[in-house]
């Protein structure tokens, strides 16, 4: 079983709001009849695999946690639909407190490292730094980003991040993990012309089949993954969410 929890939630968005209404229709494309449920492994991920527990909405910032930690006890793995970035630090605070600090490989075309964003130090730009500076992770391996500023880059010296910048990248190059891992995926680390739907454009990005094969190589246990800022107001004919919905199931069956 794979615990899973959509969290409607976009207030610390930064230009545009719309990834609250991403859970629902990511569900939906998983859903569609359009494709099947199976993994590219051969693995059904069948509904019956979920413990679902729905969608919150979210009034306080701060709810995210008590939410997280409540479906970390079931003891399975969890994962999360957002929402925008701004709720993995929440849900990595949870973590902490039942794993202790674990190591994340993170996704996005942004290091999202800034120490406050428009004075707001929880904005969906800040989670990373929040994450490093609580100590709640042990190592923090960041693919994709392509808009590393000299502030954020002096952030990642300062936590020792590890980041793969998207000029750099190679897929016959992946870094090595070697403990239990939590997997935070923004969509935009996606090109646009992939995934449309996200608040930020940022070309130059990763192919859909970069980070499938990135998850599919993946060799350690997968803790609790998110899948963030799919923002519905921007796609085009529900692609974004059918990119959202296969990455879920790539990453459901690695965690079974
Ligand atoms: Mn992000
Ligand atoms: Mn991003």
């Amino acid at each position: 079983m794979i615990t899973l929890q959509g969290i409607v939630f976009d207030a610390k968005s930064s230009f545009l709001k719309g990834p609250s209404l991403a859970p629902p229709l990511i569900r939906k494309a998983y859903h569609s009849a359009s494709a099947n449920y199976f993994a590219e492994n051969g693995i059904e991920i069948s509904p019956k695999i979920w413990l679902d527990k729905g969608d919150y909405e979210i009034a306080d910032y701060f709810e995210i946690e008590k939410i997280t930690s409540t479906n970390l006890n079931f003891d399975y793995p969890l994962i999360t639909l957002g929402g925008d970035h701004s709720i993995t630090y929440p849900i990595l605070k949870a973590l902490y407190k039942k794993h202790g600090a674990v190591d994340i490989l993170h996704i996005d075309a942004h290091a999202d490292l800034y120490n406050d964003f428009e004075g707001d130090p929880y904005s969906h730009a800040c989670p990373f730094a929040r994450i490093m500076e609580n100590k709640f992770a042990s190592r923090l391996v960041q693919i994709g980003i392509r808009t590393l500023s000299q502030h954020q880059k002096e952030q990642a010296e300062l936590f020792g991040v590890e980041i793969i910048q998207m000029k750099d990248f190679n897929i016959h190059k992946l870094p090595e993990l070697k403990n239990p891992l939590y997997l935070s995926l923004d969509i935009d680390a996606l090109d646009p012309a992939y995934a449309p739907g996200v608040s930020h454009h940022e070309p130059g990005g990763l192919s859909t089949r970069d980070i499938i094969t990135i998850i599919q190589n993946i060799k350690v246990p997968i803790l609790a993954a998110d899948i963030v800022e799919y923002n519905p107001t921007r796609d085009i004919n529900g692609m974004t969410a059918m990119v959202s919905a296969k990455l879920l199931k790539e990453i459901a069956v690695k965690m079974l």
